[in-house]
């Protein structure tokens, strides 16, 4: 409940306290001992929680405790502060397809389990221009508003290719902003144009690219770069080109690939990186990255099988930690396809306002022996963000809102279900609603969000 004070103040009730804004400006003062600032004191992190609520900037130093606290659910909670200051109750879904264009890549990451060398026949691909836009047709009847577009690093595609692809996606979906091209492969794209990345970059706007996805750094370390992806650019180069992104107008996302073989200082440095170059785009360029995603990283059938991938425990916190860091980032995505589903409703309440979208198809992370096909329909993402407390919201990829709560849901719902109904894949991630036994809270709200989906079919 919020209310005026007598000196003006915006005063709002919540179950953990009382929080009061100050008239006049938009710093926040948690105004009574409570529970939670017991538990954020006892965790001894209560300087931290002070400039959360004063929108303070956080330190290295600060990052480091936040990663060293045991507990996540306090760093939730001062995520949570945060998560709401940028986004109040939204959570974000899209109506998105991707493609992976070719899996072929000289660059040999070690992480990496998608990739095929360029001799290596039997799993290598590589979709023509029209292969590509042939993937785009069939799913015109679906209403997607983004087109996904990354691939390896192949070394036998001119610029042409590139320029093609782009322009053949573009033909088949007009209406669909095309974000495509790591940095990664943006160096490959510039070494074969030999122009600098701005021309480069004009080209690709022109040929149809309306914003960049933002893989490829992993984690900004010269040891990790050197142990584990050294033939790819550095982290210098993957910042030198976005922000070259940002001065051409364009926007892009950021990621970390965490759970491997990275160190804690190493993240919080990629954070503070990302940061700065994000403090010059957005006050030099009309550019700038829009959403950072903590990727957690998949080991099975990677040279690194050994290591044990990372736990729900780990997925969240980086998702708090991001939130609390990246304080110049408009959006955090937890990527469900990366770490499920029930990780990512949880997510929700720990910084994330993001859950990616239906995906249509994702090779990138894959167990070859299965179905490729690897989706969740519009209905079960709103129904999973409903579930979870938050206001699902419909966005295109520069974050444009396109439908509000169930609005044009149902309407499609039949549709996608009926494609992939009975297809086996996904099972987990289908089934996550399909609990009956004890009628909870967020049972009593999915259940009023089918009686207004049947009522409007
Ligand atoms: S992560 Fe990217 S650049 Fe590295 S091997 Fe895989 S496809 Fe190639």
């Amino acid at each position: 409940m919020n209310y005026f004070t007598e000196s003006g103040n915006v005063r709002r009730e919540r179950a953990f306290g009382v929080i009061e804004w100050r008239a006049g400006g938009d710093k926040m003062e948690l105004k009574s001992g409570t529970i939670w600032r017991r538990a954020v004191e006892a965790a001894g992190l209560g300087d931290i929680h002070d400039k959360v609520l004063c929108a303070e900037r956080l330190s290295f130093d600060d990052g480091m405790r936040l990663y060293a606290a045991s507990q996540l659910n306090v760093v939730g909670y001062l995520a949570n502060i945060a998560r709401e200051k940028h986004n109040g109750n939204v959570a974000y879904w899209v109506r998105n397809q991707h493609i992976n264009y070719t899996n072929v890549c000289n660059k040999g990451c070690l992480f990496c389990s998608f990739y095929a060398r360029p001799k290596d026949d039997a799993r290598a691909y590589c979709m023509t221009p029209e292969q590509a836009a042939q993937k785009v047709a069939n799913y015109l009847d679906a209403p997607i508003t983004e087109i996904h577009v990354v691939g390896g690093v192949n070394p036998k595609l001119p610029y042409e290719y590139y320029i093609e692809l782009l322009e053949a996606i573009k033909a088949a979906r007009p209406e669909a902003h095309i974000k495509a091209f790591t940095m990664v492969e943006i160096d490959q794209i510039v070494r074969r144009a030999k122009k600098s990345p701005e021309e480069v970059f004009e080209d690709l706007k022109a040929a149809g690219l309306d914003a960049l996805p933002g893989g490829g750094a992993e984690v900004m370390s010269e040891r990790v770069h050197e142990d584990l992806f050294a033939a790819k650019p550095n982290a210098a180069r993957w910042l030198e080109l976005a922000q070259a992104a940002h001065r051409c107008g364009l926007k892009s996302n950021a990621t970390l690939l965490y759970g491997h073989v990275e160190q804690t200082p190493e993240k919080v440095e990629h954070f503070m990186r990302l940061r700065e170059v994000q403090d010059d785009s957005l006050q030099n360029t009309s550019g700038g990255f829009l959403s950072f995603i903590p990727l957690s990283w998949h080991p099975e059938k990677t040279a690194l099988e050994h290591i044990a991938p990372p736990t729900g425990v780990e997925d969240l916190r980086e998702i708090a930690v991001a939130r609390l860091m990246l304080d110049n980032f408009p959006h955090i995505k937890s990527f469900w396809i990366m770490n499920t589903a029930p990780v990512t409703q949880c997510a929700l309440w720990h910084g994330a306002d993001d859950v990616d979208g239906t995906i249509m198809e994702y090779e990138i992370v894959r167990d070859p022996g299965s179905d490729r096909k690897q989706v969740l329909t519009s209905r079960q993402l709103v129904e999973m963000i409903v579930e979870a407390g938050r206001e699902p919201d419909e966005r295109d990829p520069l974050y444009n809102v396109v439908s509000r709560g169930l609005e044009s849901v149902s309407s499609v719902e039949s549709l996608l279900s009926q494609r992939f109904a009975n297809q086996g894949h996904n099972a987990a991630n289908l089934d996550i609603m399909a609990r009956a036994e004890v009628v909870t809270a967020a049972q009593e709200q999915k259940s009023k969000l089918s009686d207004e989906l049947a009522r409007r079919s």
